[in-house]
Parts: structure tokens; C-alpha cells; sequence
């Protein structure tokens, strides 16, 4: 039987903290019927598992110790992904600050990221999926179809969270975006794999924009590209 169908992309979505991926990335998915993939949540849950066996986060080694034993599965949802830690739903428990924080340190180190690339490769190798991180369009899938670099600015990004959270006061709101800027100088100035557009990503700065008119842009860059690679 001839295949006819036009072949599904690899989308990739980078961009610091708070800048709108996840959400986008669901979105997306959803409309094309691809698989919504948060890359972070696997770090998120290697972060836990760290806490939870009391391994230091700037041990490379067994760091990638606890990575090669442990079971982290990804089951994309309409609106974020459902997380598995060796069988267990830590999906709300890894949002939490701790091992937000604990995230942005075990990602720095390299054979960490190598391994959990491996896995993510794996994920996305056939294709209809809406992948998201901070090394997507650089690293993880450099050939991907379609590569799109959020930006917004750090305040906007704070604000955001801090509705995201429903937080209070003008202190936490304060914190939130310092504990942003702090992710972010992390992930920009680290040796393995820094966060930063690839060459040919579109870079998107989503402070002015609504939601709706961020992923109407989106649309349009994957509209065009698979009107470009179906037939
Ligand atoms: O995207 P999220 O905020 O859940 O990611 C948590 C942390 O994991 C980030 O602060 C970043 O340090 C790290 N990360 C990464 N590479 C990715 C995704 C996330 O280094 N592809």
C-alpha cells in the first residue's frame, strides 16, 4: 500500500524557564495529534531520586549511576506530561522548589546529559513529536524540522510563574524571579550543552505577546513546514 501520509516532524522548543514552553508544547501537540514531550522532567526526576538516596548533585559519577538504574517514564497528557519515577507518579512532587532547584544542578553534568539524551532520541526518533528544553534544537535533535527558541523577558517570565502558582505577596513574587535568573546564568554558562538558540531556530521573544498569539506564530512555522515536507 503506498504511504501517503505526510511525514510527521520533529518539533523542537527551547528557551529558558517560564518563557512559555510546556505550555506551547501541549498545544501543539495536541492540534497535530504528536506526542508532547518535557524533556526537564526527566532531570526533575533524577533530581528527586538524588534527594531521595541522599547523592550529592555535584557527584558526576554516581549521579549517572543513579541515572542508568532508575526508571523514568513520560506519559504525555493534553496538557503536560504524567512523570514516573520507577513506577511511582511524582508528576506534582518534582514541580516542588527543591528539586527545581536540585534539576538546574545534576543537568550540568555532561555524562548525565548524555545519557539522558540517549533516552530522549529514542523518544522522538519516529517523529510526531513536540520536544522541549533547553538542548532540543542543538543537541538532542539537530536535524529536527522545525526549532523554535522562546524568549520573553525575566520579569515577564517571573510574573507568569508566579500566577502559574497563585502565589501572594510582592517577596514571593520577588524570589520567584530571582530563583529564575539563578536557573537561567546556570543553564546559559554551563560547558555541556549551554542553553542557546541553534544556528537556525527561530527565535520567538514572547514578552509582548499573549499565548494565543505565541503559539498562533508557532502554527504558522509548522503549518508551512509540513505543507513543505508532505506530499
Ligand atoms: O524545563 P524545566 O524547568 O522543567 O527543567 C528543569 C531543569 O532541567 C532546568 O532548569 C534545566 O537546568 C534542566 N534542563 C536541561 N536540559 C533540558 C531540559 C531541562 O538542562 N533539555
Amino acid at each position: 500500500m503506498p504511504e501517503n501520509k505526510p511525514r510527521r516532524l520533529v518539533i523542537a522548543i527551547d528557551g529558558p524557564a517560564g518563557a512559555g514552553k510546556s505550555t506551547v508544547a501541549a498545544r501543539v501537540a495536541r492540534k497535530h495529534g504528536y506526542l508532547n514531550i518535557e524533556t526537564g522532567a526527566m532531570y526533575r526526576a533524577l533530581a528527586l531520586k538524588a534527594i531521595q538516596n541522599d547523592v550529592s548533585f555535584d557527584e558526576e559519577a554516581e549521579l549517572l549511576d543513579l541515572a542508568q538504574r532508575s526508571k523514568i517514564d513520560l506519559q504525555p497528557q493534553v496538557d503536560g506530561n504524567r512523570v514516573l519515577l520507577d513506577g511511582e507518579n511524582v508528576s506534582a512532587r518534582i514541580r516542588e522548589q527543591d528539586v527545581t532547584d536540585a534539576a538546574s544542578r545534576v543537568s550540568v553534568h555532561a555524562r548525565v546529559r548524555e545519557w539522558m539524551v540517549m533516552l530522549q532520541r529514542r523518544m522522538g526518533e519516529r517523529g510526531g513529536v513536540v520536544m522541549e528544553g533547553r538542548d532540543i534544537g542543538t543537541k538532542v535533535f539537530p536535524d529536527a524540522e522545525v526549532k523554535i527558541f522562546l524568549e520573553a523577558s525575566p520579569e515577564v517570565r517571573g510574573e507568569r510563574r508566579f500566577k502559574q502558582h497563585q502565589l501572594g505577596t510582592a517577596e514571593q513574587q520577588a524570589a520567584v524571579i530571582s530563583e529564575l535568573r539563578k536557573r537561567d546564568e546556570r543553564d546559559r554558562t554551563r560547558a555541556a550543552s549551554p542553553l542557546e538558540p541553534a544556528p537556525d531556530a527561530i527565535i520567538l521573544d514572547t514578552t509582548p505577546l499573549s499565548l494565543d498569539e505565541v503559539i498562533a506564530r508557532v502554527e504558522e512555522v509548522v503549518e508551512a513546514k509540513i505543507k513543505a515536507t508532505g506530499d
